[in-house]
């Protein structure tokens, strides 16, 4: 059997990536609580304000183009997920479950 190494991946949903990539650093310079289900929470709003970018791939590919659509949408990206943080903050949903940790290591470096 002739094995292609041209292996398409699953259309994917790019903007994942690149919420993502910004989730943790934008959470960290805001005084959000950090726990997963928030985290998740933001993460999840951020992308239902965002559009879809579905791609597809090759296995072990490294995206180029991906890149010219990261800086695309970086800026929309950051403010989504600004927003995001700001609706969860007034209604985090941590309180369903068992709340392990919580505001506890507050940073301020930022400002
Ligand atoms: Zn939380």
């Amino acid at each position: 059997m002739a094995e292609n190494s041209n292996e398409l991946t699953r259309p994917k949903n790019y903007m994942e990536d690149v919420v993502f990539k910004h989730l943790d650093s934008i959470i960290a310079s805001t005084d959000c609580c950090r726990c997963q289900r928030c985290r998740m929470d933001i993460a999840a709003y951020a992308l239902n304000q965002l559009p879809n970018k579905y791609v597809v791939t090759r296995k072990g590919e490294v995206y180029s183009k991906m890149l010219e659509l990261q800086q695309q949408f970086e800026a929309d990206v950051i403010i989504a997920i600004v927003k995001a943080i700001e609706v969860v903050k007034k209604n985090p949903r941590h309180d369903d479950e068992v709340l392990v940790e919580k505001n506890e290591s507050k940073s301020e470096q930022v400002q």
